[in-house]
């Protein structure tokens, strides 16, 4: 890695005060988070379940068919040895420096927060919580987890508990758009990662932004790298853990 990028990057953190992070799969990935999106991902979840890993994960789905979605949804997201990396660490350090505002995320694992990261904003929802469809009763995550796969089903009502998290076909939560938004729109620096700012809503989060400077880092091409002061090929962890190190 170049290392006069590294400084320069360096020196944008130092003169900003508000800073956000934005980022997507790429960010989970490096932790060994497996990624249905991905060609892996696509050609196993259609070979097992016939259908493609967004028809599982979609709302009409979970209606109809919730043994296959939770067959499906154990094996990617609960059933994983997945811990915060280098990237995830280097952002909760970030914060406590009193640099780095807040982290908004299409993930779902949890891993920002467990790396310390208090103020995270999670557009997606989360794994880490369920609750009842109808008394919207919490189960806890070991209970989950320890159905391996099975339908959990609330104690106090016997209704199917669902994931926290925003399924295809719904809408995201408004008070969560809200959040992103704002504390973008506060943000003097907006660093990107992980993501290639492809999907919806993704893309229009960042519009938000009016601040001086934008870092991006993925391993691909967005079309957004024209509109980025530095832009990074290379693995966010790597990236983030050589810039905490230069400050
Ligand atoms: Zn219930």
């Amino acid at each position: 890695m170049e290392n006069s990028k590294i400084n320069k990057f360096a020196e944008l953190i130092r003169e900003s005060n508000s800073i956000v992070f934005f980022g997507g799969a790429g960010v989970s990935t490096e932790s060994g988070m497996k990624d249905y999106r991905s060609e892996d991902g696509l050609y196993n979840t259609v070979k097992k379940y016939k259908v493609s890993p967004e028809t599982i994960l979609s709302h009409s789905f979970f209606e109809t068919h919730p043994d296959v979605f939770y067959d499906f949804y154990y094996n990617y997201f609960l059933n994983t040895a997945a811990e915060p990396n280098r990237a995830h660490l280097a952002l909760a350090e970030l914060e406590k420096q009193g640099k780095l505002k807040a982290v908004v995320t299409q993930n779902i694992d949890g891993l920002h927060q467990r790396a310390g990261s208090k103020n995270v904003i999670e557009l997606h929802g989360t794994t880490l919580k369920h609750y009842c469809t109808d008394c919207k009763a919490v189960m806890p995550n070991e209970q989950i987890k320890a159905l391996r796969g099975q339908i959990p089903r609330c104690e106090k009502c016997n209704h199917i508990v669902r994931p926290d998290v925003v399924l295809y076909e719904e809408p995201l939560n408004q008070s969560v758009i809200e959040a992103a938004a704002l504390a973008i729109s506060s943000a003097d620096m907006l660093i990107i990662g992980g993501t290639s700012l492809a999907v919806y809503p993704a893309a229009n989060f960042i519009r938000y932004f009016k601040g001086e400077s934008i870092v991006l880092i993925n391993r691909d091409a967005t079309q957004y790298d024209g509109n980025a002061n530095l832009v990074f090929r290379e693995s966010i962890g790597e990236v983030l853990e050589s810039v905490m190190l230069s400050l």
